[in-house]
């Protein structure tokens, strides 16, 4: 078998096409019609009215913070099993990101777990549809309701993924997705803020680009400090071409995702995200969590058989209790993250490309089942 990557972008629409438009045109920078197509078509996508376009998905997270009026002396509760990105995007605020851990069966944010860390700082709950998982929302708008929070998601794994039939994008006051070249949509680097909110709409806007003021004439004063977070028209051109395949893509990694977990919840000592019966899934990753005892090798031996059988993987993160640098930003590190430290010690994730055929799958999960004592 051919090297089989965690993951390699999918562009066989109009990408080409678009792009070279943008070149012969000139059309190149942040002007430009591909942006508004996209930010419209992608929004629409979301089941939301407003998409405000950015160069990354770690600067959409940023931007919707600020928009949602994140602000030093705040405190924002985060997973403790997330990319690293959802909390330096707290940090860049300078509000602090307040650990919880996660849940065992979906590995998302323990909902149960997130009211004993609410102080009166905090100003809002960021949930993290983990590898394409949303979060139990109902049990995040009770407590937001009750403590009057603002809910802002994080849901750069999580295009098209659906609670109890509503997509990501529109189960939050304000949502940031990332384009990067291995999320389920890309645009190679770039992200995009959705919201059903004009007035949040407006905001993320207006700092997106330096402060200008969004309706009246430029004189050159600046009321804030702004951010250039603009996407290029090139970039939002390939994000075009990948909104008319998603629902194709869509498809395909929801039907990888079935196929891997059905296969692998059959070997002993092995055991994949749980998908609740209320969402779906788009499967941005496909993980595994091995234990050892039962399975008869440990994580590395069986990364490494793997590796030798020319299948890649990755490494699953490490919680954010763990990272020096948020120690040092004044995070408080204590506390029980067990959930997180059994994922982050026995987890990683198989290809999980779109384009993943049904032989490849079988293939990877007959090596797994091998490989067992
Ligand atoms: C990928 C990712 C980001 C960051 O997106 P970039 O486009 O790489 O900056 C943020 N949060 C989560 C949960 C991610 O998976």
């Amino acid at each position: 078998m051919d090297f089989i990557p965690v993951c390699e972008p999918l562009l066989n629409g109009n990408e080409l096409a678009y792009v070279t438009d943008c070149i012969n045109t000139g059309w190149i920078s942040s002007s430009g019609k591909y942006v508004k197509a996209f930010e419209e078509q992608f929004a629409a996508y979301c089941q939301v009215k407003y998409g405000v376009a950015v160069c990354n998905g770690t600067v959409a997270v940023h931007l919707a913070l600020i928009a949602a009026g994140i602000g030093p002396g705040d405190e924002v509760i985060i997973p403790n099993f997330t990319m690293i990105a959802s909390a330096f995007a707290v940090c860049y605020t300078g509000a602090k990101p307040v650990f919880v851990d996660a849940e065992p069966e979906s590995w998302n944010i323990d909902v149960t777990k997130i009211e004993e860390k609410i102080t009166a700082r905090t100003k809002a709950i960021m949930p993290v549809s983990i590898f394409g998982h949303p979060c139990n929302m109902e049990a995040i708008w009770s407590l937001a309701k009750k403590y009057n929070l603002v809910v802002v998601e994080d849901a750069a794994e999580s295009h098209g993924a659906e609670y109890k039939g509503h997509r990501t994008g529109s189960l939050a006051a304000i949502t940031a997705f990332s384009f990067f070249a291995n999320k389920n949509l890309t645009t190679g680097e770039g992200g995009m803020v959705v919201t059903a909110d004009e007035e949040l709409y407006k905001k993320a806007l207006y700092y997106k680009n330096l402060c200008f003021p969004l309706d009246s004439p430029r004189i050159y004063l600046h009321k804030h400090i702004g951010y250039n977070y603009r996407m290029s028209n090139i970039h939002a051109a390939i994000g075009l071409a990948q909104v008319e395949k998603a629902d194709e893509y869509r498809e395909m990694r929801i039907k990888n995702g079935e196929l891997y977990q059905q296969f692998l919840t059959t070997i002993p000592g092995i055991s994949v995200q749980r998908t609740n019966p209320d969402v779906v899934n788009v499967h941005w990753m496909n993980g595994l969590v091995v234990n050892s005892e039962i399975y008869g090798r440990s994580r590395s031996e069986l990364i490494a058989y793997l590796r030798e059988n020319n299948i890649d993987t990755r490494l699953f993160f490490t919680g954010m209790n763990r990272q020096l640098s948020l120690i040092n930003y004044g995070c408080n590190p204590s506390g029980n993250y067990s959930i997180t430290d059994w994922l982050s010690e026995n987890g990683f994730y198989l290809p999980s490309g779109s384009n993943l055929t049904r032989d490849k799958i079988e293939f990877i999960c007959e090596l797994i089942d091998n490989f067992k004592r």
